[in-house]
């Protein structure tokens, strides 16, 4: 089969020197294929993922102590729910532990803003994936003022303490920062306001979150400058184009768990053995 990408997805999408105001969204960086081909790819690599991920599931519950976490950061409207429907929802449920992370609770306001994410960390053998995630604390926490500078200045080097202990205890952490364009986001909310079936997606907010775009880039800035790090890189992901999107994820999973070098555990029984005692029962 031809070429299909002129790179790995790893180094196409990686965050170093990348300014995200002058990010072309719509672009498909590193794909050769078009979007017929691209959407056409994404089942026969989501059952790639999927036998990768049941290793992992397979490695967990055999004592081994690997973990994978996705990290999804966007605007809203940015994609992130159609990755977990149709990335992570190719592989099988009970290796997959999602959260999400929205408005933090009175509970968790009392607390420092690691203690809610700590909670959710995946467990061995698990594919976790955060819907947002304590980035958020540096994003709408920063844009609103929501905490003074002095505390979320901090913020940065706390969360790269942070991702370097999660590292260090078996996690592969991939970060993603989705980017769709304001003409993009417009007609997604556009779209959610002219189908029934879509208004449970939309929240007035969203709008009058669009006059602060300027802002959350500068801060998304900040964030990709400031936290990407070897063990715990950021991907910034064009998102205009929801098959580029769904494709790009799909290779960076594939890439993280190759990673991983797992085999398939083996026997802890005598399998002949065991042949010949089910052919005896
Ligand atoms: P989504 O919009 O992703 O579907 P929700 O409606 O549950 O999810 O809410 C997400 C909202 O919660 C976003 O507006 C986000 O900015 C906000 N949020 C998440 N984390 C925090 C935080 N730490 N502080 C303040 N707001 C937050």
């Amino acid at each position: 089969m031809a070429k299909l990408w002129t790179e790995p997805v790893t180094t196409a999408l990686r965050a170093d020197g990348l300014r995200v105001a002058d990010l072309d969204t719509s672009a498909t960086p590193g794909f050769l294929g078009g979007k017929q081909l691209g959407k056409s790819m994404l089942p026969e690599r989501g059952e790639v993922l999927s036998v990768l991920q049941e290793k992992l599931f397979a490695h967990g519950r055999t004592g081994g102590n690997r973990r994978v976490l996705l990290i999804l950061q966007g605007m809203d409207t940015a994609g992130k729910g159609g990755i977990v429907r149709h990335v992570i929802g190719s592989v099988d449920p009970q290796g997959v532990d999602h959260a999400s992370f929205g408005v933090p609770t009175e509970e968790e306001r009392a607390h420092d803003f690691l203690w809610r994410i700590r909670k959710r960390l995946p467990a061995a053998g698990q594919l976790g994936v955060f819907d947002r995630s304590h980035y958020e604390d540096v994003l709408v926490v920063r844009v609103h003022g929501l905490v003074p500078q002095s505390e979320w200045e901090q913020r940065y080097d706390r969360i790269n303490a942070f991702e370097k202990e999660v590292a260090d205890s078996g996690t592969t952490i991939v970060k993603v920062a989705m980017f769709v364009s304001l003409d993009e986001q417009k007609r997604r909310l556009r779209a959610r306001l002219e189908r029934p079936d879509k208004y449970w997606k939309f929240n007035p907010a969203d709008i009058t979150e669009r006059a602060f775009w300027p802002e959350y880039q500068k801060a998304y800035q900040a964030v990709l400058d400031r936290t990407n790090t070897d063990y715990a890189p950021w991907y910034v992901l064009p998102a205009d184009q929801k098959w580029y999107s769904r494709l790009a994820v799909t290779e960076l999973l594939i890439d993280a768990l190759t990673g991983l070098n797992l085999d398939w555990p083996g026997a802890n029984f005598d399998v002949a053995e065991q042949l010949r005692l089910l052919d005896q029962s």
